[in-house]
């Protein structure tokens, strides 16, 4: 089978499941924006109302059709999809599969539904998409490279990861993900692709999410001490949402079968990262304190964007960390402190 397949895949309308989490609303916003439809499916363990609500007000300025259904997609599409309205239907060219906790707190509580919503929630994806003829965009992530042991690390590293351990519901159900992706392609002869997310950030993120920027900003605005795991040596790469859509959307609407990674490729260290958060603060100090590293935690993450540069026309973040850090202080300022919880916000 060939893995670099040229043509493009024209986007008319979108299914996003996750579409109420953070990555699921700006790719949905993106969309809207641009005048296609969008449906979005969630069942909010994760994902936020507030989040669909701004997409609705969103839909109704741009007199764009949405339509936002709550459900959970390991289960029977077929109870709720059979609503959506045809001439809706008829426009979905992509099926983005971003339905999953994705913070490690929450990923290991959710633990069977991060195990599920990656593995069958997935399948069913791409059943429905194969009866549309539309394209899967399966949301993978940096996390499928485990501890890795080469940096940055390129698409062609298999990853150094722990199958038996509090990560493994989350990093090997999407490196199932991506066998499930690449053997549907393989025996249907279909053109579903993947695209390997890395650490993301941005205005939309739970703050209850757990995740470090997030954790590290509310930390901040609420004058509470920083809570750094480990020794903060360990490394990671941030990206600000606006650019990983952006990466997103070229990858979306080529042919493109063949994994590539997303991300910001400046690498920080925990520590670093505490200084640039402080700069914005200035001239508030800042506390820290210093809880337990995590269970295998990794200690360095940084992309090659290799690929994404050769084969999405030149993409590369635009956005530095002090610049993506201080519009997402504004939005918490403005209206993100105290969006709704990820659990039994109804
Ligand atoms: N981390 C931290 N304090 C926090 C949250 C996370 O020091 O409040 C660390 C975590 O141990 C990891 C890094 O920040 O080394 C990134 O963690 P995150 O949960 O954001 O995502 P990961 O990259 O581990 O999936």
């Amino acid at each position: 089978m060939a893995n670099k397949s040229t043509g493009s895949t024209p986007i008319t309308g979108a299914l996003i499941t996750g579409g109420g989490g953070f990555l699921g609303s700006h790719l949905a916003e993106r969309y809207l924006r641009a005048g296609h439809p969008v449906i979005v499916v969630d069942n909010f363990c994760t994902g936020m109302r507030s989040n669909v609500e701004f997409l609705n007000q969103l839909a109704k300025e741009k007199a764009t059709a949405f339509l936002a259904i709550e459900a959970n997609v390991i289960e029977d599409w077929s109870t709720w999809s059979r609503e959506i309205p045809k001439a809706t239907l008829s426009k979905i060219s992509h099926v983005f599969h971003f339905a999953s906790p994705a913070s490690p707190p929450l990923y290991q509580e959710l633990a069977f539904d991060t195990l599920w919503v990656n593995t069958k929630g997935l399948e069913r994806a791409l059943a429905f998409a194969d009866d549309l003829a539309a394209r899967v965009i399966f949301a993978s992530t940096s996390e499928i490279y485990g501890d890795p042991l080469i940096t940055p690390q390129p698409e062609s590293f298999w990853g150094n990861v722990n199958s038996f351990g509090y990560r493994s519901c989350y990093d090997e159900a999407k490196r199932f993900g991506e066998s499930l992706i690449f053997t549907h392609n393989w025996k249907k002869k279909t053109h579903h692709g993947l695209v390997r997310i890395f650490n993301t950030y941005g205005p939309r993120m739970n703050p209850s999410d757990g995740r470090v920027i997030i954790n590290f900003l509310t930390q901040a605005l609420r004058s509470e001490p920083l809570t750094l795991y480990g020794d903060g040596s360990q490394t990671r790469s941030f990206c600000y949402v606006t650019d990983l859509v952006e990466g997103i959307t070229r990858y979306a609407e080529t042919k493109l079968i063949e994994p590539v990674n997303l991300g910001n490729d400046r690498e920080f260290s925990l520590l670093e990262l505490v200084e640039v958060i402080q700069t914005i603060f200035a001239p508030k100090k800042l506390e820290l304190v210093h809880q337990a590293l995590p269970h295998d935690d990794p200690r360095q993450r940084r992309p090659d964007l290799t690929t994404a540069r050769t084969l999405l026309n030149a993409w590369a973040p635009q956005v530095q960390l002090k610049e993506g850090l201080i519009k997402m202080r504004a939005w918490l300022e403005a209206d993100g402190l105290d969006s709704n919880k990820p659990k039994g916000d109804k």
